[in-house]
């Protein structure tokens, strides 16, 4: 359920699915002026904050078998 995070952990500001957020390796997002403020390093897990693609990433990890058919 919250696999595509749509909003910014820090200003809890919308992110829309085409909108300009930033990642961690470990899925923590941001929006840009929040990832501005950190210095694209993620407050969380002091990883590098990319940019998200602009689509969702295809679920490659089928050995997480969270929830079937959504
Ligand atoms: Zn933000
Ligand atoms: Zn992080």
């Amino acid at each position: 359920m919250l696999e595509m995070k749509s909003a910014c952990e820090n200003c809890q500001q919308a992110l829309a699915q085409k909108a300009e957020a930033y990642i961690c390796s470990y899925e923590c997002t941001f929006c840009r002026s929040c990832t501005d403020n950190f210095d694209t390093i993620c407050p969380n897990c002091d990883g590098l904050l990319t940019r998200r693609p602009p689509r969702p990433a295809p679920r490659a990890d089928s050995s997480s078998t969270a929830s079937l058919g959504e």
